[in-house]
């Protein structure tokens, strides 16, 4: 969403800050999803001419604010795609599996408490993984290192090296199938069209992408840090046929 933020600074002969208007507060994530970045600010340039301070940073993200155990989300914020910046080198990698293929993610961010609110299911993913194959798709998934992600059987699993490197392969497929999260922003990146589960948690209209099918199940998003009865309701209200329809529609309009 950062880079969303910073999109067309270079333009105008500026580079962006994220900071608090001294430091500039690069998360764990950033200097690998900000690399090559033209519009990006990295820590140390905080005195540069050219830099245009935003105060968005872990603690302090614009689109949320913490009261009690929920986010109230923040309805003037809307994602806008971010930017990746490959280089020669990850752009030939990210060609390495062929196009046209469906990436389905199954599980996202199991480590965080929120993970029961925005988790449709294993199963639901499995079923529609097998109705995309049988409808003649290739469906993989990526598998990295780091991520314990179960292996859907007859999904065809994607090594990846980095976040960067699912990009790249991400950029080559012809949709994202997943809940709300780093791949959902990451195929808006790659201008790839998503399925995107958003359940009762967080407002597809704050995080979510016009590019993108976003289902709520018909929930107002609560914020809610806390395992929620609401939002399990929510994701049990979007049906496997929902996300088949959605993504069958999808891949008809690439298709085309
Ligand atoms: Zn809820």
């Amino acid at each position: 969403m950062a880079t969303g933020l910073a999109r067309g600074a270079a333009q105008r002969g500026k580079r962006i800050a994220f900071g608090d208007g001294r430091r500039i507060l690069w998360d764990e994530h950033s200097a690998e999803i900000f690399r090559a970045n033209p519009n990006l600010a990295p820590p140390g340039s905080e005195r540069d001419r050219d830099v245009e301070w935003m105060p968005y940073y872990k603690g302090h993200r614009l689109y949320n604010r913490r009261v009690g155990n929920r986010w109230v989300w923040n309805f003037d914020f809307h994602a806008m795609p971010g930017e990746i910046y490959f280089d020669a080198d990850e752009l030939a990698a990210g060609r390495r599996h062929g196009q046209g293929f469906v990436v389905i993610e199954p599980q996202s961010a199991q480590w965080k408490p929120v993970a029961p609110n925005k988790d449709w299911g294993v199963q639901k993913f499995q079923a529609v993984a097998d109705r995309l194959r049988g409808q003649g798709f290739r469906v993989a998934q990526f598998r990295s290192r780091k991520s314990a992600t179960v292996a859907l059987p007859g999904v065809e699993q994607i090594a990846t090296a980095s976040f960067r490197d699912a990009l790249a392969v991400l950029s080559h497929a012809a949709l994202y199938i997943g809940s709300e999260g780093g791949l959902h922003h990451g195929a808006a990146a790659v201008r790839v069209p998503g399925v995107v589960l958003f359940g009762g948690f967080v407002p597809p209209e704050v995080t979510g992408y016009a590019t993108h099918v976003n289902l709520t199940g018909g929930a107002a998003a609560c914020g809610s840090l806390r395992r929620c009865s609401h939002c399990r309701k929510a994701l049990a209200a979007i049906s496997v046929d929902d996300v088949v329809a959605a993504a069958s529609n999808l891949l008809m309009k690439e298709a085309a």
